[in-house]
């Protein structure tokens, strides 16, 4: 039980911009009180907008109006200054390197209930409710492959994995590359081969690691289209 009020120092000027976007986290520590303290020390220089515990017990750690410090070196759809356009959300998960685990549907519910209140309030298409490792591939894994896109897509608050489906026509690797960055992928920046595998644990997580096969280029095509249906 965690009964502290938690605020972080860790947060600077949004520099005039709006909050078009949210990116989603989980923690990567073996506890709640863990991942708080570092996300309120000074020293860490990091912090978030939000902190949802696996109970579904939510934490408010930086204002909305300021710029927390979550994403690091990031991109999507040209987009260079996650920090400033963004909302950041951390859910407590010991991640990769400490047990990842399901995210339980306490924990789940509450982001939806937080999500629908942000994503009213600033506008934000569901294309740009996105994972930490869709905006910094290569550098990042989270939330990871047991995030329940499903349940949000459910939701309409983020674009939903792959149905399944092959399109009539599948696009060549080049034209689903052009395709990766269509849907918001910093393939210039990260390489074609880390954006590949991140859009992999999003959306086909069964493909990881298989490169551009052809269920891997019909669910980039499926999630390019839906993404241009998604970003008003
Ligand atoms: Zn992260």
């Amino acid at each position: 039980m965690i009964d502290k009020e938690w605020t972080s120092p860790n947060h600077g000027d949004r520099k005039g911009r709006d909050i078009s976007m949210v990116v989603l986290h989980y923690t990567g520590m073996k506890t709640a009180e863990e991942a708080l303290e570092r996300l309120c020390d000074p020293q860490a220089e990091v912090s978030a907008h939000y902190l949802i515990e696996e109970n579904g017990r939510l934490h408010q750690l930086v204002r909305e109006e300021r710029r927390a410090w979550h994403a690091g070196v990031a991109q999507w759809g040209g987009e260079t200054d996650i920090n400033s356009v963004s909302i950041g959300i951390e859910l407590v998960n010991p991640g990769h390197e400490f047990g990842y685990r399901d995210f339980p549907d306490d924990q789940v519910d509450a982001l939806i209930d937080l999500l629908e209140a942000i994503k009213d309030r600033y506008q934000i298409p569901r294309a740009r409710i996105v994972g930490h490792s869709d905006v910094a591939p290569g550098r990042k894994e989270d939330p990871g492959e047991k995030f329940p896109w499903n349940a949000l897509a459910a939701e309409k608050l983020a674009i939903g994995p792959w149905s399944g489906q092959m399109p009539l026509t599948l696009p060549n690797e080049e034209q689903a590359l052009g395709q990766l960055a269509t849907i918001g992928y910093g393939v210039e920046t990260f390489g074609a081969e880390a954006c590949i595998l991140a859009f992999q644990r999003r959306f086909c997580p069964r493909r990881m690691g298989q490169g551009l096969d052809q269920e891997t280029r019909a669910a980039i095509a499926e999630a390019c289209e839906k993404t241009g249906a998604c970003s008003a």
